[in-house]
């Protein structure tokens, strides 16, 4: 939904469910989580408020999916934003966005009535990188300093909280200042999944979809070592496409195989080096 500003006010459908594998870190985020929603006892004991969750791991893991049902789960509006959004060619415009992002989160949790809201930034480290190694980069700083800022504000005067939760493939080259106590102060390592993690992905993403009764997901999670969520799901729906393609109604174990092929060759055809 559009409201009259022009915000989309997203309230995601996603929940910790519909998240295969991950058990830990799905476990560590939900225990963060618990913070917020039970924020009378929080309080009571003292406990500093929570600003920051930091994911990180491997592209296709799962790190927004994990975001949007840690919105679900507090029941807060969530808006999303990568890193490379805020890296201008001009002084100030960066931070001047970051102003604006958070301006409009604390906009749409009152207006929701939810009263909180999650703000996603992927690719954390674009936005937050080690400040040493740009230190003639003016605008970079002013659009870290800006987040700071942000984030130490969070306990806004109008009762809505912020919780921004960031994700990065490379912690290593996150500012030091990210990780302290009370901004990204928590951590969950989201990896690749192991064969069991495979296999609920596996399972979610063929639950809507025809599968032929010879169909063995264990073997296919046995078979697909180093595949993120993201490739089993490209896998699925290869899978899909072949079978439509020869006119069949299911989806057999000759589909799914050379969906497999498939997705390891195109990786290898795209393998870009990374950051
Ligand atoms: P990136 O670092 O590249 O932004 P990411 O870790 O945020 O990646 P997502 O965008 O959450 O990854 O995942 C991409 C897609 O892959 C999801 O929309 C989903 O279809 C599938 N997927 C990834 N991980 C899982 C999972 N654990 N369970 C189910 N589906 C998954």
């Amino acid at each position: 939904t559009i409201d009259a500003a022009g915000d989309k006010a997203v309230i995601p459908t996603v929940t910790f469910a519909d998240i295969g594998g991950q058990e830990i870190a799905k476990r560590e985020l939900m225990e963060a989580l618990d913070f917020l929603k039970d924020e009378e006892k929080v309080k009571d004991l003292g406990i500093r408020p929570l600003k920051g969750i930091l994911l990180s791991g491997p592209p296709g893991t799962g790190k927004t999916l994990m975001a949007k049902a840690a919105a679900s789960y507090t029941d807060s509006v969530f808006l999303a934003a990568s890193g490379s959004e805020f890296i201008q060619m001009y002084a100030g415009v960066g931070a001047q966005r970051v102003r604006q992002l958070f301006a409009r989160a604390r906009r749409l949790a009152q207006k929701t009535g939810k009263q909180k809201a999650i703000i996603f930034l992927d690719e954390l480290d674009v936005l937050g990188g080690k400040r040493g190694k740009h230190t003639s980069h003016l605008e970079y700083d002013q659009t870290l300093n800006q987040l700071l800022v942000e984030m130490d504000g969070i306990k806004a005067t109008d009762g809505t909280k912020v919780l921004v939760i960031g994700a990065t493939n490379r912690v290593d080259l996150l500012d030091d200042a990210l990780l302290r106590p009370g901004r990204f102060d928590r951590r969950v390592q989201v990896d690749l999944p192991e064969k069991d993690g495979r296999l609920k992905i596996l399972q979610i993403h063929t639950r809507n979809k025809p599968l032929a009764a010879t169909v063995n997901l264990e073997t296919i999670a046995e078979e697909t070592f180093g595949f993120s969520g993201a490739h089993l799901e490209s896998l699925v729906n290869e899978a899909a496409i072949l079978a439509f393609r020869q006119g069949k109604k299911e989806i057999g174990n000759a589909e799914l195989q050379e969906a497999i092929d498939k997705v390891i060759l195109g990786e290898k055809l795209e393998r870009k080096p990374r950051r």
